[in-house]
């Protein structure tokens, strides 16, 4: 923010000396205003707000300071001061000789004052307008709309111009935006027992990112509903092949089918796959618990043989909770502390971390409640997770 204070400063000084070289003749006009200095004072003074006013008021509208105004009234929006930031821009909008291109960019720097704002009546008029005139303009503008549909949760029209967009710029966040979005059309069908529109708006999703592991399990629990494990197993085994780090989310849900289906050694069967290709916590104790119906030695000894290639605390806990069951007086003490405080830590640990800014929670969050970013909060892996 300094910075770019200081840079404003420094280029309106220029434009002004500039000026002053130009046309010494009119003395009046080339003199540097009193409000350039006032401003100086309040950047030393490390008062930025008052400083950006002063540089404002120094500055006269026209060809050569439109590009400081735009920076002065974002810098203000930037701030948390929108007010002034839409004074700013309307100030712009209402110079007579103003030309069409630079009209829209301060139009489009007041629809972001607009949304700042919370005004997204107003916003959404604004670039709707601008979107109609098809200029080169596009892109900024349909990805402005895209957020606004987005904050609404007016999923149907996000989808609708983030297609438009996507057709412009292809890129991999948009599609994987948009994905999302049609997830959460979908969800809401499936809460409203819709499960044909449920499942084909999951389809949608994947035909835009396939990497979606969020249809793959929203159509699994759609099937799950109709009875239809065979079918549900077959989406969930895809999430695997999306992402790896998703895979201990879905060891719950799959062992409730395979078990409604008789296939319990497909089960074991796939959580040995991914063991040797991406083990975890959920799949190594799942395994060991599918070991111990046969033979319970033989599962402490796979536990252990996988702890020390997978160390993780859940793991630990339920080799804990193995020799409880055959240990006797002061031994089961011991383990009994033993693994009530390993229950501890892992019953307090944070479950599931974003992988973009690091925030960190309980639960699974499909948007990130910190830096809204869609399908980067992923189960946390190692020592503490999985
Ligand atoms: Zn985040």
């Amino acid at each position: 923010m300094l910075f770019i204070v200081l840079f404003v400063a420094l280029l309106a000084g220029w434009i002004m000396g500039r000026r002053k070289n130009s046309s010494a003749v009119d003395k009046s006009k080339s003199a540097v205003p009193p409000d350039y200095f006032r401003g100086l004072n309040h950047l030393l003074n490390n008062q930025h707000s008052e400083a950006i006013d002063a540089f404002v008021d120094s500055l006269q509208v026209n060809s050569e300071t439109f590009d400081i105004h735009l920076t002065l009234g974002n810098l203000f929006r930037k701030k948390g001061e929108i007010e002034k930031a839409i004074n700013v821009h309307q100030n712009l909008l209402a110079r007579p000789e103003i030309t069409p291109r630079e009209m829209r960019l301060v139009q489009l720097e007041l629809a972001s004052d607009f949304m700042s704002a919370g005004l997204l009546d107003r916003a959404e008029r604004l670039l709707l307008n601008i979107a109609a005139k098809q200029t080169e303009f596009q892109p900024t503008v349909l990805a402005l709309l895209v957020d606004l549909y987005e904050f609404e949760q007016s999923w149907d029209q996000a989808i609708q111009i983030g297609h438009q967009l996507y057709q412009l710029n292809k890129k991999q966040t948009l599609a994987k935006r948009l994905a999302h979005f049609h997830c959460e059309i979908a969800d809401e069908k499936h809460a409203k027992n819709k499960s044909k529109e449920a499942l084909q708006d999951y389809q949608n999703a994947l035909d835009m990112d396939e990497k979606c592991v969020r249809a793959s399990m929203g159509a699994a629990n759609v099937f799950i509903a109709q009875k239809r494990y065979r079918d549900a197993i077959k989406e969930l085994k895809q999430v695997a092949n999306q992402d790896k780090d998703f895979v201990p989310i879905t060891v719950g849900l799959l062992r409730d089918c395979y078990e409604k289906v008789w296939g319990n050694s497909g089960f074991t069967k796939f959580l040995q796959e991914q063991n040797r290709t991406s083990p975890s916590a959920t799949v190594i104790l799942a395994l060991a618990q599918r070991l111990s119906k046969d033979n319970k030695d033989y599962a402490e000894i796979f536990l252990i043989d996988q702890l020390r290639k997978h160390p993780t605390i859940k793991g630990f806990r339920e080799l804990v909770q193995m020799q409880l069951n055959e240990a006797t007086d002061e031994a089961k003490e011991h383990l009994e502390v033993l693994y009530e405080l390993l229950d501890q830590l892992t019953e307090n640990k944070h479950k599931y971390l974003c992988r973009q800014c690091g925030f960190s929670g309980f639960q699974l969050h499909w948007k990130c409640p910190s830096c809204k970013s869609w399908g980067t909060v992923k189960p946390i892996h190692g020592l503490e997770g999985e």
